[in-house]
């Protein structure tokens, strides 16, 4: 069988490193908010080009937490992609906000920046937008609405660690961004970790503060804050893994383009892009129409597969109050959507062997 993604053999080759540095963290004798964490930070903002990083304990409390830092609450709307996982969405509602659902491009997968402006009433303070699947959203359009009508651009770039817009990387593009650093990511940690960056000065600090209890120094509180720090021990391992990253999202382009130009099956849509260095393939999703047999074929002839994702967040129990509206492309994208494996350590052979047993079907 060929792996969706397989998590042993991509970390297995940093295994001594790796080793090497938790037997640093073990024998330090200190284990959160140190050394480790101060390191990846300066080491990932300099990588992402921002001023701040900040280490928190995943990828939903980075997007919680700059939520948090805005000061934004019950009441005030919040426009987010209908098509996306559902922890953009959550972050928005966990803070008593108003997700504000807009449909995606059929052709990108990332929310169209079109439909944005008709959104737009007086309760709006941000827009969030996601780098579906590892693809930069095209921002040109969308800093322009939010420079006409005041409003902040969040990024969810957890699917996206590496990718450009233009000259610079996601989590550089807006006025904050959230990533996740959960093992399946290109950038994973060994368990659950995130980060925020940023360039805003009063907001990295603020932020700072509400990741640990509110503290800006200890014991001294002045927000009514949550505990969201990134363990020294997860903060070393990214610190490894962090040097790869560039080397691991390269391979990943060359598979998507080996897929790209050899899966000529005209049952399958194919991804597309706008930019080659836009997307870093976190995830190659295809479309089919039948589905629910194709992914029983890839099965029964070794490939696997996963679905990002089944159900759309609006027809979720989780969200009962939106499951009779109807948002048709994003719809239409779960019900279609199939993604194929993808990673740094697949060998030739296997995506030979992926690219042929998609053509015969
Ligand atoms: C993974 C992911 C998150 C959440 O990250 P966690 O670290 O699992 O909390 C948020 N948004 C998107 C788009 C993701 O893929």
């Amino acid at each position: 069988m060929i792996s969706f993604l397989d998590l042993y053999k991509i970390n297995e080759r940093s295994r001594q490193e790796i080793e090497d540095r938790i037997k640093k963290v073990l024998n330090s004798g200190w284990y959160i908010l140190g050394n480790e964490c101060k390191t990846f930070e300066k080491n990932f903002a300099k990588y992402i080009g921002v001023k701040y990083c900040i280490g928190c304990a995943n990828g939903l409390d980075a997007l919680n937490l700059i939520i948090k830092g805005y000061g934004f609450k019950q009441g005030d709307e919040i426009i987010v992609p209908a098509n996306t996982y559902i922890a953009s969405i959550l972050a928005i509602s966990e803070n008593g906000c108003t997700p504000i659902l807009v449909e995606p491009d059929i052709n990108t997968y990332n929310i169209n920046p079109d439909l944005i402006e008709e959104k737009i009433t007086k309760r709006t303070k941000a827009i969030m937008v996601v780098h579906l699947y590892g693809q930069a959203v095209q921002m040109k359009k969308i800093w322009e609405i939010a420079k006409k009508y005041n409003l902040k651009i969040i990024e969810d770039s957890a699917q996206a660690h590496g990718a450009y817009y233009e000259n610079k990387r996601t989590g550089n593009l807006a006025d904050a961004a959230g990533f996740s650093f959960y093992p399946g990511k290109n950038l994973g940690a060994l368990g659950d970790a995130g980060c925020i960056t940023t360039n805003d000065d009063e907001l990295a600090e603020k932020i700072r503060a509400i990741a640990n209890y509110g503290s800006d120094y200890k014991y001294h509180h002045i927000y009514k804050g949550v505990n969201s720090r990134l363990d020294e021990i997860q903060a070393a391992i990214l610190d490894v893994k962090l040097k790869y990253l560039d080397e691991d999202n390269n391979r990943r382009k060359e598979i998507a383009k080996f897929y790209r130009e050899n899966i000529v099956n005209p049952k399958i849509i194919l991804p597309k892009t706008y930019a080659e260095t836009s997307h870093v393939w976190h995830i190659f999703a295809i479309r089919v129409q039948d589905r629910d047999k194709f992914q029983k074929y890839l099965e029964q002839n070794g490939v696997q597969t996963n679905i990002h994702y089944p159900t759309p967040p609006h027809k979720q129990g989780a969200y009962k109050e939106w499951n009779s509206l109807c948002f048709p492309i994003t719809e239409k994208i779960h019900n279609e959507i199939i993604s194929i494996p993808m990673s740094p350590v697949m060998t030739n052979n296997e995506i030979n062997q992926v690219v042929e047993v998609l053509n015969v079907w």
